[in-house]
């Protein structure tokens, strides 16, 4: 009997990753593919007759990933970045990207009709694009402004208020950073955001999602996000829906 497909994540580094934990749980043969710079390229080209059928892709390796593709979808194409590969049987690369229309589904119906994206990286750049594509008026703010004005959106120097407020910056990680010092965010005034999403993850919660929530606004955090793009990296694999119950059961185990 033939081998079942393999799939991984590339990165570097990579270690941190949930979707090994994740994608194992919906049943895929996945593991971590830490893979330097330099070595990507190769990397990637010898994985589809290692018997890979796809991989997701992380930071560093977005942008080069798409350069390596021989086709693309245009959501990656306009963003300039691929989170996931789908490798055909004769070893073509075709690149997609997840992270927008992952986004635009935790958002829910209806799309809200503005946002506030907070960060001008490569989540933001995805979730700019995501939310314009699905005709909201967003705004953008970045510590660096000059950076957020590449994002194709509306730059401010200062929050405003807006249906949705979409933390892209990497804030709040850590004890290091904390949105109500290093972003233009005043916790008493978060009620001014019906919906709020905190692309970043904390087992315990983040501060931002957590002070949301305790001021009434509906929440969605980064393992919220990083389930949605991994179901339609699933999806876009096998041609099935994801065993969604399953991913995020894993993905929130795998934090401890
Ligand atoms: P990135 O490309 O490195 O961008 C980082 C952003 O954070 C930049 O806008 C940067 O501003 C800003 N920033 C960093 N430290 C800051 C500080 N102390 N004060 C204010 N702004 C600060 O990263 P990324 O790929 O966009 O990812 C951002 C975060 O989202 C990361 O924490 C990542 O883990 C998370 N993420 C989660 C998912 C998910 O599925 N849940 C997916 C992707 C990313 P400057 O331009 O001024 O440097």
């Amino acid at each position: 009997m033939a081998r079942a497909a393999r799939y991984g994540v590339l990165g570097w580094p990579v270690a941190h990753s949930r979707s090994p934990a994740m994608m194992t749980a919906a049943g895929l043969d996945y593991q971590r593919l830490p893979v330097a710079p330099e070595l990507l390229a190769e990397t990637v080209r010898a994985l589809p007759a290692a018997g890979f059928a796809g991989a997701n892709v992380t930071i560093p390796h977005k942008e080069a990933a798409l350069g390596l593709a021989d086709t693309a979808s245009p959501a990656a194409r306009a963003i300039g970045a691929a989170n996931t590969l789908v490798f055909a049987p004769d070893g073509a690369i075709h690149a997609e990207n997840t992270d927008a229309p992952g986004l635009i589904v935790v958002l829910g119906e209806p799309v809200p009709a503005s946002a506030l994206v907070l960060g001008a990286g490569g989540s933001a750049r995805a979730a700019v694009w995501a939310l314009r594509a699905a005709g909201a008026d967003v705004a953008v703010w970045n510590r660096t402004p000059a950076r957020a004005a590449t994002l194709g959106a509306r730059t401010v120097s200062e929050a405003e208020p807006s249906d949705v407020l979409v933390n892209c910056t990497s804030v709040g990680l850590d004890d290091s950073s904390s949105p109500f010092v290093d972003l233009p965010l005043d916790a008493g005034a978060l009620g001014r955001y019906p919906l709020v999403v905190d692309l970043v993850y904390r087992s315990a919660g983040t501060e931002l999602i957590l002070e949301a929530r305790r001021l009434g606004a509906r929440t969605v955090d980064g393992l919220d996000v990083l389930v949605a793009q991994g179901a339609l990296s699933y999806t876009a694999w096998t041609g099935r829906p994801a065993p969604l119950e399953a991913m995020r059961a894993a993905v929130r185990d795998a934090g401890g």
